[in-house]
């Protein structure tokens, strides 16, 4: 075995995705088990420790080859310390994860948000491989997003850059989880959507929401109403990704998250409206893609970022 080794780990709210990741971007073992959070911090990372230490082993991998532990989240915290201020999807607060972590691994552990290690993985091995400055941004139940300057992630001062799905894009629009009105994800998340094809009168079978998929094959199969929620929603996107992109002048704009299944049916319209919006200068200079690693972004970005911010001697 050549090179470093990391562990990534994508604690999500359903499952929790493990990989061991080389610096070639090779995933040497993966695992998933369910994240269960109601068992505590605690009993999580005890467990979690137990199901890496014997990926490995399973690997033919010594644990002492491994140079660390890099975690994503959806969370509030502060990455200097590894402290989950809240996650509001798994109810934790106030809790030392990476202490916990370093404990029962014996490693150093790097934790950070959901979006910025996903950004990182589409950046190191995806959609905005060797971009200068990319914008990733997920369309899921809200509107993420995470920038990665250089090969590095952009966080601020806080670890709140890139909270593109909180640019308030509308005024008076509806109200956003965040308590603002008109945010970017309360008009192009895969949720908004949905509710606002039931607004318009869009029902699936036995009058259950439709999926951002089924929203967009009504649209392409010429359905009127489905086509104006789509136009809507594409516009207001680029609106948002316009507001983003001036700021960062990005090479590159990596779009992530089911919608993006959708294809040219969302990204051709959603490059043009971009054009419309951003300067003409910051819209010739940057490509909008759909992003390649699906569901695999957050481990390749939490194994990538240990893999740059470790030391080894
Ligand atoms: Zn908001």
């Amino acid at each position: 075995m050549s090179g470093k080794l990391a562990l990534g780990i994508d604690i999500g709210g359903t499952n929790v995705k493990l990989a061991l990741v080389n610096e070639a971007g090779e995933v040497i073992a993966s695992e998933s088990v369910p994240t269960e959070p109601e068992r505590g911090a605690e009993a999580f990372c005890r467990e979690v420790a137990a199901t890496a230490k014997t990926m490995t082993a399973q690997a033919g991998i010594a644990w002492a080859e491994v140079i660390g532990v890099g975690v994503g989240m959806a969370a509030f915290l502060d990455v200097e310390r590894g402290w989950i201020e809240e996650s509001v999807n798994l109810h934790w607060r106030d809790v030392p994860l990476g202490e916990m972590l370093t404990r029962e691994l014996g490693k150093p552990v790097r934790v950070d948000n959901d979006a910025n290690v996903a950004a990182l993985g589409e950046v190191w091995l995806g959609a905005g491989r060797n971009a200068n400055t990319a914008l990733c941004v997920t369309l899921g139940t809200g509107v993420g997003g995470g920038i990665v300057i250089n090969g590095r992630i952009h966080r601020g001062v806080t670890n709140m850059a890139g909270e593109i799905g909180h640019i308030m894009v509308k005024n008076d629009g509806e109200l956003c989880n965040c308590g603002h009105h008109g945010c970017l994800e309360t008009l192009a998340s895969a949720t908004a959507l949905s509710r606002h094809a039931e607004q318009a009168g869009l029902v699936g079978k036995e009058g259950r929401e439709l999926t951002s998929k089924e929203i967009f094959e009504m649209a392409e199969a010429g359905n009127a109403k489905a086509k104006a929620v789509v136009d809507d929603m594409i516009h207001w996107l680029a609106v948002g990704l316009s507001i983003g992109a001036n700021i960062l002048n990005p090479d590159v704009i990596v779009i992530a998250g089911g919608v993006v299944n959708a294809g040219d049916a969302l990204i051709e319209p959603l490059r043009k409206a971009f054009h419309q919006e951003a300067l003409a200068r910051v819209a010739r200079a940057c490509t909008i893609v759909p992003a390649k690693l699906g569901s695999q972004a957050g481990v390749l970005g939490a194994a990538r970022l240990v893999l740059q911010e470790i030391e080894t001697v």
